[in-house]
């Protein structure tokens, strides 16, 4: 019973955090008693190998349904911040986000040449209303997060960089005057965690403000016709950048803070 409950555990768990990995523990199950051994670490090699394989034919399938990978191993203008994201079949998208991220991190590109645009998380590569948590809206493969662009203490760009490791958690911290609409909020059910102990492990690299604005003025202008329809960043980062009222917009008090990443959307 306690080992049923553990492989239960462990599907949920792997499905929650890779959408197949969980069909490739059942796999990977079920196909045990081929193995010249029953030690378990024999059985977590055989697991990665399955996963691996299943991962590998999920960035060839998931294309003709409809979601496509954004690159993982590539260096050009938009790359995924960490391949963890892929091994973790979290970079999928429509071809319609496709195209508008690749046009974006092209024009920063050419704005600033040599500049890297990263990914964060984006989507699972199947299933519609299926969320890649802990973004409940990442369900559809019309959402994608992208990392902030930053510079170091002396004022140099860090290209490709992020503050931490997975590219979230790293808040900005708000300027003195700047708008923040939760700050006297206190809510019990809500995704907005500011994770003050882990602050102290990053960085101290502030926004690179000439791309933030450059980012956040094409998104919100030639982004539509690139089929981008919401642009969500905290309040006081477009204040600071000089940016007027509603070219971007803000998430709400209940969500995750918007001031490590920039989250946009298509139609
Ligand atoms: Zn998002």
């Amino acid at each position: 019973m306690l080992r049923v409950l553990r492989h239960g555990f462990v599907i949920v768990s792997l499905t929650l955090l890779t959408q197949i990995g969980g069909l490739a523990w059942l796999l990977a199950l079920a196909l045990r008693r081929l193995l010249p051994s029953s030690r378990r670490l024999v059985f977590l090699i055989f697991f990665a190998g399955i996963y691996s394989v299943a991962t590998f034919i999920t960035h060839q399938v998931a294309p003709l349904l409809g979601r496509v990978p954004l690159p993982c191993f590539t260096a050009e203008s938009l790359a995924v911040s960490t391949p963890l994201y892929c091994m973790l079949n979290r970079n999928f998208v429509t071809p319609e986000l496709a195209s508008a991220a690749t046009a974006f991190a092209d024009h920063m590109a050419e704005t600033f040449p040599g500049t890297t645009t990263l990914a964060l998380d984006a989507n699972f590569p199947f299933v519609t209303g299926f969320p890649l948590l802990p973004h409940l809206s990442h369900d559809d493969g019309r959402k994608l997060d992208l990392a902030l662009y930053y510079e170091d203490s002396d004022g140099n760009f860090r290209n490709g960089e992020t503050r931490s490791p997975l590219g979230y958690f790293a808040f900005q911290h708000p300027l003195a005057g700047s708008p923040q609409p939760c700050k006297d909020r206190r809510r019990f059910l809500t995704l907005r965690w500011d994770m003050i102990w882990l602050q102290p492990l990053f960085p101290d690299w502030d926004i690179e403000p000439e791309r933030m604005r450059e980012a956040l003025r094409w998104l919100s202008n030639e982004g539509h016709g690139q089929g981008i329809e919401k642009v969500f960043i905290e309040p006081h980062i477009p204040a600071r950048l000089g940016m007027s009222d509603g070219v971007t917009r803000f998430q709400g008090c209940r969500a995750a803070r918007h001031d490590d990443h920039i989250h946009i959307q298509v139609r």
